[in-house]
């Protein structure tokens, strides 16, 4: 089978692997018909947080995809071949301490696809197939409704904007850092669930225009500050929620003077280990640090299924391109290097 595999720093093959065969009776062949490149695949395209995740030429690639069932070990029950699932980015137990408390991703027997041994070491969903362990716990039946692109959202991004700010106080102003598929998914979510104003902050106009029909305030941090914007229209005391969508190093300390007092910073991505978080006026002012980046995804996912089968969620904005995996170098290039107005890209097996 074709299968999407990290060549080194800025290099990704398609190559000829073996296809991926039951390994126990718990187990799930799924063909995948779509999966999508995501914010993190791009950091391990750059080699950025690959020690970290244990991340090395030669592995597997794709964690966010759906598929159709090829095969079913004998003691899954509740699925069976020919069913379209989609699974979230992370296998888990069920058992565990947090698993018991639904932190399923958690798990102190967690196993992630595609994101290296650290993490669970197991195959890629850029691949024709993958094998999904503890599948009767895991994967998730796909409504009919949802297509195979917008199914792509389920297992990791849409479904972390949504548990992120499920609970979120109605009318709550927000502002979100960046405006990539990360951040285009909070405003959708933050929208959907009743915020007030949302400032959607970037520099990328095409991006910015994007977060506009999204019904967020767009902030060109090249062209104004958006401190003084988030300010003036939030009687001066900055946003009730701030979300760094960026994740890079200097971002978060970004977020704090746009938020108020006791007002929220969510940490909506990853956190680069070398980020030095000025901790100082944010403590003074109770600013609550909220990490985002791993909620339990699986215990969401059949509302935010429900919420884009209903029509009441839609990813296309999200969603820029759909092209083959054969084409997968050039998919991730145009991720990574913003080309051709890249936000989010599916390939199809
Ligand atoms: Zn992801
Ligand atoms: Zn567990």
């Amino acid at each position: 089978m074709k299968a999407v595999i990290y060549g080194g720093k800025a290099t990704i093959k398609v190559e000829n692997l073996p296809a991926p065969k039951l390994q126990s009776d718990t187990d799930v062949i799924v063909r995948v018909k779509a999966a999508s490149i995501c914010g993190t695949d791009v950091r391990l395209y750059w080699g950025t947080m690959n020690d970290m995740f244990g991340f090395e030429a030669g592995d597997p690639m794709g964690h966010e995809f759906t598929g159709v069932i090829e095969d079913v070990g004998k003691a899954v029950t509740n699925f069976k071949p020919g069913q379209r699932v989609v699974s979230p980015f992370s296998t888990h137990c069920g058992n565990c301490f947090y698993c018991e408390r639904g932190h399923v991703t958690h798990c102190e027997n967690l196993h992630a696809f595609g994101l290296g041994k650290a993490w669970g070491g197991l195959g890629g969903g850029q691949a024709e197939y993958v094998r999904v362990p503890r599948a009767e716990k895991v994967l998730l039946k796909l409504d009919d409704r949802v297509s195979d692109e917008h199914a792509t959202v389920l297992p990791d991004v849409l479904t972390g904007m949504f548990a992120s700010f499920e609970g979120m106080p109605g009318g709550s102003s927000v502002a979100i850092l960046g405006c990539g598929p990360t951040g285009l998914g909070a405003v959708m979510v933050a929208r959907l669930l009743g915020a007030g104003e949302i400032f959607a902050i970037d520099h990328h106009e095409d991006r910015l225009a994007v977060a506009r029909k999204l019904g967020a305030t767009p902030i060109n941090f090249d062209k104004e500050d958006p401190v003084d914007v988030v300010k003036s229209r939030t009687a001066g005391r900055g946003a009730d929620i701030v979300g760094d969508a960026v994740g890079k190093i200097g971002s978060i300390n970004q977020a704090f003077p746009l938020v108020r007092a006791r007002g929220t910073v969510m940490m909506l991505g990853y956190i680069d280990p070398k980020e030095n978080i000025n901790i100082g006026a944010p403590s003074l002012a109770h600013v609550l640090i909220k990490p985002c980046l791993v909620p339990p995804i699986r215990l969401y996912q059949p509302r935010v299924m429900k919420l884009i089968a209903d029509g009441k969620l839609d990813p296309t904005p999200m969603l820029s391109h759909t092209m083959p995996l054969s084409e997968a170098p050039q998919a991730y290039k145009m991720m990574a290097e913003r080309l051709d107005g890249a936000i989010k890209i599916v390939l199809k097996p």
